[in-house]
C-alpha cells in the first residue's frame, strides 16, 4: 500500500492543507486551493434517495442520496440504501448513472452505502472518495467492480468548489461536503454523526468564511437546541432531511421560515 500526501498552499486568500490517501495508485490530488477569486458557477443538486418525499412519482426508502451538478461533472453523494431505488429514482429524474464522474460517500452505513454495487455495474468509470473507516468489504467491492477509490483523511478538494471536511470522528467516523457557490458556503451531511453543529463548524474554519449559505441532509435528530445554534453559527438556510427527525424539522421550519426547505426525494435546489 502506498500513501502519498500532498501539502499545497495557495496564493492569496487561504491556506489549507490537504491530505488524502490515494489507495491503489501513488497519484498526488489536486492541490486544495479554495477559488476565492475565480467566479465560482451556478450548479444545482438533487436529492435522489431519502425517507421525506417531495416528488410523488419517485420512490422513497430510509436513507440518503445526492446528485450535485456541476457544469463540469457530475457527483453522487451517497448512494442510499437500495440500488433498485437508487437507480430507479436517478433514471425517473433524469439522471443517468453514465453522467456521474464521482461518488462521494458520507460513512460506512448501509442506507448509504447499499445502493453502491448496483450503481457501479451501470458505471463503473468513477473515482469513490470514502472515509478510511469505511469497511474493507466495501473497498474490495469497489475494485472488484471496477472502479477505483480514495480514502479521504483530511480536508481535501473532491472537484473544483468541492472539498470535503475530511474524516471526522464519531459513530462511525464521517465526512461531509461543502460546496464554495457563489451564494456562499454549502454543506451537505449524510447522517451527521460527528455532529452538525460540529460538521458546520468544521466547514466554517476550512473555509474561512463567518456565516453559511445553507446546511442540508441527514442531522442525526439533534436536540432542538441546534436551531438557535444554528442562527449563531450565521446558517442563513436549512433543508434537514433524512435522519433529522420531524421535531427538528418543525422548530427549524418555524424558526427559519421561507429559508426553511422542505428536502426530501425528488427535491431539487439550484444555485444561480
Ligand atoms: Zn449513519
Ligand atoms: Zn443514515
Amino acid at each position: 500500500m502506498k500513501k502519498q500526501a500532498s501539502i499545497i498552499v495557495s496564493m492569496s486568500v487561504l491556506f489549507l492543507m490537504s491530505f488524502c490517501l490515494h489507495q491503489n495508485r501513488a497519484e498526488k490530488m489536486d492541490p486544495l486551493t479554495i477559488e476565492s477569486k475565480t467566479e465560482k458557477p451556478g450548479l444545482s443538486f438533487t436529492c435522489v434517495y431519502d425517507n421525506y418525499r417531495v416528488n410523488p412519482e419517485l420512490k422513497t426508502e430510509w436513507g440518503f442520496a445526492v446528485v450535485i451538478n456541476m457544469p463540469s461533472e457530475n457527483i453522487l453523494f451517497d448512494t442510499g440504501g437500495d440500488p433498485d431505488i437508487l437507480l430507479y429514482n436517478m433514471k425517473k429524474i433524469g439522471i443517468h448513472p453514465d453522467s456521474i464522474n464521482k461518488v462521494v460517500i458520507s460513512h460506512g452505513h448501509y442506507d448509504h452505502i447499499g445502493g453502491l454495487p448496483g450503481f457501479l455495474d451501470e458505471n463503473r468509470n468513477v473515482t469513490v472518495f470514502l472515509p478510511p473507516s469505511v469497511p474493507n468489504a466495501v473497498k474490495k467491492m469497489i475494485t472488484g467492480k471496477g472502479a477505483e477509490f480514495v480514502e479521504v483523511s483530511e480536508v481535501c478538494k473532491i472537484s473544483d468548489f468541492i472539498y470535503s471536511t475530511g474524516e471526522l470522528s464519531g459513530y462511525p467516523n464521517e465526512q461531509a461536503l461543502v460546496i464554495d457557490s457563489k451564494k456562499g458556503v454549502i454543506v451537505i451531511t449524510g447522517c451527521a454523526h460527528p455532529g452538525i453543529v460540529r460538521i458546520v463548524e468544521k466547514a466554517k474554519e476550512m473555509m474561512g468564511v463567518t456565516d453559511v449559505y445553507l446546511v442540508t441532509g441527514g442531522f442525526h435528530h439533534p436536540p432542538l437546541s441546534v436551531v438557535k445554534k444554528f442562527v449563531e453559527l450565521g446558517v442563513k438556510k436549512v433543508a434537514p432531511s433524512h435522519c433529522s427527525g420531524d421535531p427538528v424539522r418543525k422548530a427549524f421550519a418555524e424558526e427559519y421560515g421561507q429559508d426553511f426547505i422542505a428536502y426530501g426525494v425528488g427535491k431539487i435546489i439550484e444555485i444561480k
